[in-house]
């Protein structure tokens, strides 16, 4: 079926969006058209500010809309320890823990040789310029429990060895093959205690 114009393009951006199909795109594309013109300059000003407003915080490389981020600000926050993750949304779920108090690096993906990432295309010159700078101890490497997650982490303590600073890797309690932000809190936290050194 042929739509018109502006609705064809609206279905098409719903269908860049993770878990829409074809029938859940037309569908929401007809709710937008039905919603108040209020809600929708609303809708379309959220869109456009999270990719305005938000930077990559200097420090950890979380999205923040102020530099550095809450976290990286916090004086009253361990400074000897990182934890190392794939995603911002990571730090979300080990923030819900409540039990971690030191700093986070965010890689903002993994190493992936068949999808041809490679670690220059991560965060991860960012971390080793963090351990030469700061007092840093330990670095936890907290990526998911995925292949590309494990070969992300077996690089980055390699790489951190000769620096002197411990690695550790979060393992026991997560599902292989899962992704950090399913797990629940008390997995998470059962992961965190039985970090090993790597
Ligand atoms: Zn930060």
């Amino acid at each position: 079926m042929q739509y018109p114009e502006p609705i064809a393009k609206l279905i098409d951006s719903f269908m860049k969006l993770p878990g829409i199909g074809p029938k859940t795109a037309v569908r929401l594309a007809f709710f937008v058209v039905d919603m108040n013109e209020d809600d929708v300059m609303e809708f379309g000003r959220s869109l456009v500010n999270v990719k305005r407003q938000l930077v990559y915080c200097s420090v950890c490389q979380n999205i923040t809309d102020k530099d550095p981020c809450h976290i990286c600000g916090d004086t009253h926050r361990d400074r000897s320890t990182i934890c190392v993750v794939q995603e911002p949304k990571d730090v979300t779920v080990m923030e819900k823990m409540r039990e971690y108090t030191g700093q986070y690096h965010v890689l903002h993906g993994a190493i992936s040789p068949v999808d041809g990432i490679g670690p220059e295309d991560i965060k991860v010159s960012e971390l080793i310029k963090r351990l030469e700078d700061e007092g840093v101890k330990e670095i936890i490497l907290a990526t998911n429990p995925t292949i590309e997650g494990e070969a992300t982490a077996m690089y980055i303590s390699k790489l951190v060895k000769p620096i002197g600073v411990k690695t550790s890797r979060i393992a026991h309690g997560l599902p292989v093959g899962g992704d950090l932000e399913y797990a629940d809190e008390v997995t998470l936290s059962k992961a965190l205690e039985g970090r090993r050194d790597l």
